[in-house]
């Protein structure tokens, strides 16, 4: 497929190779959908003529591997892999795919750093600031693609501030501006290990009512909000409420009409989950913070968020004892509806590197129900994403004039 791909892009200037190319593009539109039918919206007709093929029946049985709920074609200084690239690396493992980029941009000090160039937020102390031409750049690859290849992501909104009141009015800018390309929004940051300290101006909080005005936006549009929040500080004492656990659950049932996606569990390279004395003791990882999940998957006020396991970090903890990978597995069998996979890989290089955490994660998928691994890998993306497609469509016809 990449190579058809890259065929079509090299000779599309050439009006003399335009009979071979058609037989390309024919060609590489059934590669594509054959791919995507199975996939991307599961459904006998292969999505090949609209950017919205969003009727869904999630019965077919699909052959990809996974649906990628979280994934960054950039990295922190706004470099990454082409789409082109990602196409070829997802080829026919993944089905459909988030986009986008980081809304973070490293800055390089000279006075910090001097020749080193950092692209990597530990690499410098120099801050980080928003970066909001990532989104016209994400949805000018988008635009750029066929209707099969786009049906295919679910391009993101990423580059505001949420810290700022105007952030919304970013936000509708961008869906203004480039109708029929955006799903959601994220993923953002509110507190992340290292990185919310670094961003230059006020820093973000749970409790900032320009957040609110944000959730507000995405009930309104039907955006999916991919939130990274992590559930506590790093390096967290064993018997201890996660700190940042009732703000957290206080913002999101301020917004029950929002969908949204917890990221990573909430958990992050330091920061673990929480643990009991005892547990700490015998290298138990998390029996407390799954009682604290528990709360939250049983809690009516809270059933519009999911939670993905994405992230390598994450799945360590997962895989850490025997003891650990049981109960994330009973977690997952119980309460299947309530999570997604991702990668959250950063432009990958290749498909080895692309395909190590779904590998990862292998022991777990051997213990999950067939129905939980479907919906998990594939059925929970299709649902909540073709019906955010619909309903942003639906906003963007009802409020972009002149078209
Ligand atoms: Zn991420």
């Amino acid at each position: 497929m990449n190579t058809k791909l890259q065929i079509v892009r090299s000779t599309s200037r050439s009006p003399s190779m335009l009979v071979r190319l058609a037989l390309f593009l024919t060609a590489t539109i059934l590669v594509v959908s054959s791919g995507c039918a199975a996939v991307a919206t599961d459904t006998t007709t292969p999505a090949t003529a609209t950017t919205t093929p969003v009727e869904t029946s999630q019965s077919m049985p699909s052959t990809v591997d996974f649906h990628d709920g979280h994934f960054h074609l950039t990295n922190y200084v706004q470099q990454g892999i082409s789409i082109e690239d990602y196409l070829a690396i997802m080829g026919d493992r993944v089905g459909r795919s988030t986009l986008f980029g980081i809304p973070l941009q490293q800055t390089w000090s000279y006075q910090n750093s001097g020749d080193y160039a950092p692209t990597y937020y530990l690499h410098s102390d120099a801050p980080l600031y928003y970066y909001s031409f990532t989104d016209a750049y994400i949805a000018r690859l988008y635009e750029k693609l066929t209707p099969a290849q786009q049906a295919r992501f679910d391009p993101m909104i990423t580059g505001f501030n949420p810290a700022d009141m105007y952030a919304v009015d970013h936000i509708r800018r961008v869906l203004t501006l480039f109708p029929g390309v955006f799903s959601g929004i994220g993923e953002f940051s509110i507190h992340k290990e290292f990185v919310s300290s670094k961003i230059a101006g006020e820093v973000a909080s749970l409790t900032n009512p320009a957040l609110d005005r944000i959730f507000d936006f995405c009930a309104e549009t039907g955006l999916v909000a991919i939130l990274h929040n992590d559930i506590d500080m790093p390096f967290a004492k064993p018997d201890t409420e996660p700190v940042y656990l009732t703000e957290t659950k206080n913002l999101l049932r301020r917004h029950s009409k929002a969908t949204i996606i917890w990221a990573h569990l909430g958990l992050g390279r330091v920061v673990h989950p929480t643990r009991s004395t005892a547990s700490a003791a015998t290298t138990e990882r998390s029996p407390v913070y799954a009682q604290l999940f528990e709360e939250m998957l049983t809690d009516p006020s809270l059933s519009h968020v999911y939670f993905d396991i994405s992230w390598d970090e994450v799945a360590k903890y997962a895989l850490a004892t025997p003891e650990s990978l049981q109960r994330m597995a009973d977690f997952l069998n119980r309460y299947p509806e309530r999570f997604l996979f991702g990668t959250d890989n950063v432009a990958p290089k290749n498909r080895e590197a692309h395909f190590q955490v779904f590998e990862m994660y292998a022991p777990l998928w051997a213990k999950l129900t067939p129905e939980a691994k479907e919906k998990i890998l594939r059925s929970n993306y299709v649902r909540l994403f073709d019906s955010a497609r619909q309903k942003v469509r639906a906003w963007e016809k009802k409020n972009v004039k002149g078209d």
